[in-house]
């Protein structure tokens, strides 16, 4: 199945679902960043958690930035997703590897951390983002997020995550967000309904792996309740938007003097997109150019 994201509602618009699968975006992160598996299946659920976000978002150009940083030996990672379906996304130690967790599964929480912050940026289409925190429950990433939505958004709702990675790369990655709406959160037999079958929805990366697709899930999940998938499909991709005009941008940040030095000490300045590993080199005139558009900005 494509990368790509549903949404649904079920109980008379009471509950909301969201579905993804960002299997080969996820595959193209590890490529491009040389992950692990550890750290494959890390940015992978948090690719998938950042596009679910953004999914609830309307204005073009929305966008949800998820920076989650812990005490584990990944060091932290952060995702930026888009309402037009891209994502990008890296880690900051991504060779690390750690042994399988107690259950014998890849461990996320470990290398991420369980003591730490997710720090979750929308930013709603306008330019002027704004920020969350939440303490990490388990740095297993799906909880964290799922506990944000309960705190900032006091949502209701059970997120399921999961990324597989093999020798031959990732051959499944993706979501389910599974939300009870604020009219329906006063109705317990509801709520409790749905704890039930998430529960009971073991193993949601499995399922993905054995060619379920998401129409499938949702169905299994919310078939007896009124489910109704809406009909636009949104396709998922790796992307990343960096020219060198932002860069350029970003290095004008640094002060005149420090480009002056950069011009006489290296003859320019080199600068690395961590979302994509594209160097940009700045060369003289491009410093130059910077330092007279400074100069004509404070005078
Ligand atoms: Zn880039």
């Amino acid at each position: 199945m494509a990368d790509q994201l549903i949404r649904a509602t079920a109980a008379d618009h009471g509950i909301r679902a969201v579905g993804v699968i960002t299997t080969r975006a996820v595959e193209q992160a590890r490529q491009l960043h040389g992950l692990s598996y550890v750290a494959s299946a890390a940015l992978g659920r948090a690719m998938s958690s950042g596009l679910i976000l953004v999914s609830s978002m309307k204005r073009e150009g929305s966008r949800v930035n998820l920076r989650i940083q812990g005490d584990g030996p990944l060091g932290g990672l952060i995702v930026d997703a888009r309402l037009d379906g891209t994502v990008r996304g890296y880690v900051k130690n991504p060779k690390v590897e750690l042994p399988p967790n107690a259950k014998g599964k890849l461990d996320v929480g470990g290398a991420i951390g369980r003591n730490g912050y997710l720090y979750v940026i929308r930013d709603l289409g306008y330019g002027f983002p704004y920020s969350s925190t939440v303490e990490l429950v388990s740095g297993e990433v799906g909880d964290d997020v799922a506990s944000y939505l309960l705190n900032s958004e006091q949502t209701p709702s059970a997120l399921l995550v999961g990324v597989f990675v093999g020798a031959e790369g990732v051959t499944a990655s993706g979501g389910l967000l599974l939300q009870i709406l604020p009219k329906a959160a006063e109705e317990p037999k509801l709520v409790e309904l749905l704890e039930s079958r998430v529960s009971a929805l073991t193993g949601f990366t499995p399922l993905l792996q054995q060619g379920a697709t998401l129409p499938e899930m949702l169905h299994n999940l919310l078939g007896d309740l009124g489910l109704n998938i809406l009909p636009e499909v949104q396709m998922i991709r790796y992307h990343c938007g960096c020219t060198m005009e932002r860069m350029l941008g970003a290095l004008k940040m640094v002060g005149a003097t420090e480009l002056q030095d950069m011009i006489e000490t290296d003859g320019g300045a080199e600068a690395t997109c961590h979302f994509c590993n594209t160097v940009y080199r700045a060369d003289p005139d491009h410093l130059r150019r910077l330092i007279t558009e400074i100069a004509a900005e404070s005078s």
